[in-house]
């Protein structure tokens, strides 16, 4: 749902559910059962088509304070979703293997929970001790235990494909097209083949960092 006020994050939601519906429209010919795409996949077009607004109006802009705006919005945008959630999986791996040896109270809970959070943000971030029961405002850990690594895992392959994308646009747009085509009938490594990207490769992953490392660097530049 969008209330459209012409801001720019207006813009960018916009771009976001109109990539759903690219994907819907194309994947729909692979019938009703088939057409839903793999969790892996379900966010793909809609950050890619984020990512291209995204890129052509911070391009459009002259004024380094309204660049540097954007960019450092879409910086923490992609710090939450990737390094953040991230620190949500391992905080969940850490207490399932802890409760295979016996129940945990909250306290023990919220321990785990400072330490995972303590190192994903670095010695720059001072948390309260009031922070250790904030692992229980986070509905996945109990509804959809693992679901977590799903959001970081879409931003990552988006960013991956968005630089193959920058890298040489040639013959991209089909490609594109026919990955969203292929709707549910295929799994991320049979869909990402044809970009010669893989993510059971670690370079996969770098080349999706690298972008966020980029943006970083361009508000470094800007100041
Ligand atoms: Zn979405």
């Amino acid at each position: 749902l969008l209330n459209y006020q012409g801001k720019s994050r207006d813009v960018m939601t916009l771009a976001h559910e109109l990539g759903h519906g690219v994907h819907q429209v194309l994947a729909s010919q692979q019938g009703h059962l088939m057409a839903d795409t793999p969790l892996t996949l379900a966010e793909t077009a809609s950050v890619f088509g984020e990512m291209l607004t995204f890129q052509t109006l911070l391009k459009s802009k002259s004024s380094p304070q309204e660049r540097n705006i954007m960019l450092a919005s879409k910086v923490e945008d992609m710090l939450n979703t990737v390094v953040r959630q991230i620190a949500f999986h391992e905080f969940e791996t850490i207490v399932h293997d802890q409760r295979r040896h016996g129940e945990l109270t909250p306290e023990a809970i919220g321990d785990v929970w400072m330490s995972v959070q303590e190192r994903s943000l670095g010695p720059a971030i001072k948390l309260e001790r009031n922070y250790a029961s904030f692992w229980s405002y986070i509905p996945h850990f109990i509804h959809s235990p693992f679901y977590v690594y799903a959001y970081a895992f879409g931003d990552c392959l988006v960013n991956s494909l968005y630089a193959v994308y920058e890298e040489s646009n040639e013959g991209f747009a089909e490609n594109y097209i026919e990955m969203l085509r292929a709707g549910g009938t295929l799994r991320h490594k049979e869909l990402l083949q044809p970009f010669n990207l893989d993510a059971s490769d670690s370079t996969f992953w770098a080349k999706g960092l690298s972008l966020i490392e980029n943006f970083i660097d361009q508000l470094d530049d800007g100041k």
